[in-house]
């Protein structure tokens, strides 16, 4: 996706605002959204250098030239195998006060750079990029709605496969190989936790056999064109208990009360107080040890939060996931989450996968 040189015009009104003189970016989800190029993550330094007056350098190792494609935004400078691409950063921010500086930057470039601009004081460009990032345009929610709908198809599909007797680790390669095959250019997660596993939220999988009886959550996201899936659906190995149809009754209800109430206008925390308040009602409370949701886009979790003490309301464009979950340690977990959108029409979902607990063989 060709950004267009209309987020560097941003950028530079938001620096404005935040009184920062100069944006320096490498690795990390912001040098894309920015420019359409992504910077190899090698020991190699790639950095934009952004200033609020002049033009945008993006000084890149000579041998990654040809992968760049400036669009005509933007002035490309190489460094050979002997410079020293630290000064040269240092020598295009010189004179800078502020600096803001990617989030994801190694720290050996951090602290080298530091060093070469001794009086500009750091700070995070998340202060300049992250609410431009978090409000998406039309082309940008028609990407994550197809990265949602190509999830969605592999959840569906899920519900038809036998569970029983194979590892968590064979589902989790299934479910990489099926993201690549839908079009995701990379798969960023893919986590099959079965039975008591699955009260950990985030689950290494393993070698641990799925049984009749098990109930296994299934979260997976990768990236395509750029932007971020993120689904989970849970299966029950055969018919559930009622303890576990009941939870998951309750966490459905949850879940929906939470897409309802993520108008626009709406504080984050509403939403986060939205599908506590039918979890905690049902005296599962303290069995939700996460945040609601987390915002989506070139990266798979970024701002808005929906998290208790995030009183930024929501805006037309913000999207993020709703997520609850419940956990039993020792015994069982749960979760359901979809991608939403907020729009001036209402929330909408990117995922429309069945919302149903499967039983599956
Ligand atoms: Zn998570
Ligand atoms: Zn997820
Ligand atoms: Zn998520």
């Amino acid at each position: 996706m060709n950004p267009g040189p209309e987020r560097l015009a941003r950028a530079r009104a938001r620096m404005e605002e935040a009184e920062v003189d100069a944006l320096l970016l490498s690795v990390g989800p912001d040098l894309p959204w920015l420019t359409g190029y992504e910077a190899m993550p090698l020991e190699r330094l790639t950095m934009l250098v952004l200033r609020r007056d002049g033009d945008p350098v993006l000084l890149v190792p000579r041998l990654e030239a040809p992968r760049v494609d400036d669009h005509g935004h933007f002035v490309v400078e190489t460094w050979d195998e002997t410079d020293d691409p630290v000064a040269r950063v240092a020598a295009l921010a010189s004179g800078a006060r502020t600096v803001a500086i990617g989030d994801h930057t190694w720290a050996r470039f951090v602290l080298a750079l530091q060093d070469a601009l001794p009086t500009a004081r750091f700070g995070p460009a998340n202060a300049v990029l992250a609410p431009l990032r978090a409000v998406k345009d039309d082309a940008e929610i028609v990407a994550l709605q197809r990265a949602g709908a190509a999830v969605d198809a592999i959840a569906a599909d899920l519900r038809t496969m036998a569970f029983a007797g194979r590892r968590e680790v064979d589902v989790h390669r299934d479910l990489v190989e099926s993201m690549l095959a839908a079009g995701h250019e990379r798969a960023n997660f893919a986590i099959v936790a079965a039975g008591a596993n699955a009260a950990s939220p985030h689950h290494e999988p393993g070698d641990r056999v799925i049984a009749d009886g098990d109930l296994v959550l299934c979260d997976f996201g990768g990236t395509m064109d750029g932007y971020c899936s993120d689904i989970t659906r849970m299966y029950s190995v055969g018919e559930p208990t009622s303890e576990v149809r009941d939870a998951y009754a309750v966490l459905a209800e949850a879940q929906e009360a939470g897409v309802r109430a993520a108008t626009v206008g709406t504080p984050c925390a509403a939403v986060d107080a939205a599908t506590r308040a039918v979890i905690t009602a049902a005296g599962y409370g303290e069995q939700f040890v996460h945040r609601t949701g987390h915002g989506i886009g070139t990266e798979a979790h970024e701002d808005p939060y929906l998290v208790s003490g995030n009183d930024t309301p929501l805006v037309a464009g913000h999207a993020f996931s709703v997520e609850p979950g419940i956990y039993v340690p020792g015994r069982w977990g749960m979760r359901l989450e979809d991608i939403v959108v907020a729009t001036d029409a209402g929330p909408q979902r990117c995922n429309h996968a069945a919302r149903d607990l499967a039983v599956v063989g």
